[in-house]
């Protein structure tokens, strides 16, 4: 075999630690963006390259949705099926990888292959979750849902300790629902937190005037954060005053019509909104905990705030359905705690102890988010890591990234 350099798949960079950063990395963005849909089946023939938002732009007048989607439209087909992403109705609908039918991956040089749950199983599971270590997703056929809409009921109300938000969370198959729990400042007890329930919109949920257009919505007035903010604009009482204000805001209007941006990407509003933690910029706790004992979990990983004295930006929870059967899929049945941190130095050690709070209540940490997982701790987080490594080595598979080496995931 020819010698080649060992390459990096990289999508639209969105991911939050080292996924997509390597010596040679290789982006589809640029490369044809063909999409097909078969009305009938709705199935979606689509590129790895494309974003999730083109694709939106394509459905949507045509009365389809894609059934899971993150917290920005930003991301390409090729990321959101590396990282088996989640969206906040993971409990009724799983996670991206669940929706998916059949990949098309580029595998090396002259190695060109297709895979599904049927055909070339053990490529199929490996490649969702697989943060792109199996090779490049060329193309990716994905099931599509019928909308009536392209709006959201929303209905939010005060949530006053984690258990009542835990409990929050209810089952309800039969609806496509997407819930959020916020919290305000998991070091005060007061003013706890918001619990949204968002439920595709009907016709008649819409008002009048709206009804002939359904899927007509007004596309955010987005702005941009053009300068980095200065280092002492995020502290404690800076953040404390924010998310007071966001507190007070949403629990004005509990019940309300909103745009399908508006409910699933509050975030593209504002381009650059990383800025604002300033030039060194911040990193994102992300981890998921089994039903049974998230509740303590989480509040060990609240303890861990007090002693280090830290308070996140933004701390939102969801729930976790059934999994996609990815290999290195991150959701498990239960909960997510997602914590934003501003950097600083004692960062790393702050992070080890949320790590081995994790771990000692059998949860594991999102690839997607992370920088800062030690391999050690990352070998007992996902059982089948080391099925991974062998598939990868077995099948002679040159591709790596930072995240790979720093948990020799690959050998280079
Ligand atoms: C504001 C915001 C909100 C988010 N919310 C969520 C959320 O709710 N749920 C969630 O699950 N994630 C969320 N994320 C994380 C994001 O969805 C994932 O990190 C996603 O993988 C990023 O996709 P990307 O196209 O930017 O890929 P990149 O960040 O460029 O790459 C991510 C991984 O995918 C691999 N990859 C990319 N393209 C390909 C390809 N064509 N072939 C093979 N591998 C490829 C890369 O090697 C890398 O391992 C959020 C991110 C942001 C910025």
């Amino acid at each position: 075999m020819k010698s080649y350099p060992a390459l990096t798949p990289r999508g639209n960079g969105r991911s939050y630690g080292d996924a997509s950063l390597g010596d040679f990395m290789v982006s589809t963005m640029q490369w044809s963006q063909k999409i097909i849909l078969d009305q009938d089946r709705t199935i979606l023939i689509c590129a790895g390259g494309l974003l999730l938002e083109q694709l939106l732009a394509f459905l949507i007048p045509q009365g389809f949705f894609l059934p899971v989607l993150p917290g920005t439209a930003k991301i390409t087909i090729g990321g959101a099926i590396a990282a088996d992403i989640h969206g906040k109705n993971h409990l009724y609908a799983g996670s991206f990888g669940s929706h998916v039918e059949e990949i098309k991956i580029q595998a090396g040089p002259g190695n060109c292959l297709t895979c599904s749950r049927n055909h070339n199983k053990d490529w199929f599971f490996a490649t969702i979750g697989g943060m792109g270590l199996t090779g490049i997703i060329l193309q990716a056929k994905i099931r599509v849902e019928k909308i009536e809409t392209a709006f959201y009921h929303q209905h939010t109300r005060e949530v006053h300790s984690l258990p009542e938000m835990l409990d929050a969370f209810s089952i309800s198959p039969s609806e496509s629902i997407h819930q959020l729990g916020w919290i305000n400042d998991p070091n005060k007890p007061n003013r706890f937190g918001l619990f949204s329930r968002n439920k595709p919109a009907s016709i008649q949920d819409l008002p009048y005037h709206q009804r002939d257009n359904p899927f007509k919505t007004t596309p955010f007035r987005s702005w941009n954060m053009p300068v980095y903010a200065p280092r002492i604009a995020m502290n404690p009482m800076t953040i404390r005053m924010y998310n007071l204000y966001h507190f007070k805001q949403q629990i004005k209007l509990n019940e309300k019509i909103i745009s399908f941006h508006q409910c699933l990407f509050p975030l593209d509003k504002i381009q650059h909104w990383n800025r604002f933690y300033g030039r060194k910029g911040f990193l994102q706790f992300q981890a998921a905990f089994p039903a049974e004992g998230a509740l303590m979990a989480i509040q060990e990983l609240f303890n861990c705030l007090k002693t280090y004295h830290k308070t996140p930006f933004l701390t939102v929870i969801k729930a976790f359905g059934v999994t996609s059967g990815g290999w290195l899929s991150f959701p498990i049945p239960g909960f997510t705690i997602c914590m934003d941190f501003k950097f600083s130095k004692d960062l790393p050690v702050f992070f080890e102890s949320l790590h081995r709070i994790t771990l000692n209540f059998n949860g594991r940490i999102y690839l997607a988010k992370d920088a800062l997982l030690k391999r050690e701790f990352f070998n007992i987080m996902y059982a089948d890591a080391q099925r991974f490594t062998n598939f990868l080595l077995e099948n002679n598979l040159k591709f790596s990234s930072a995240l790979s080496a720093r948990l020799q995931l690959t050998r280079t």
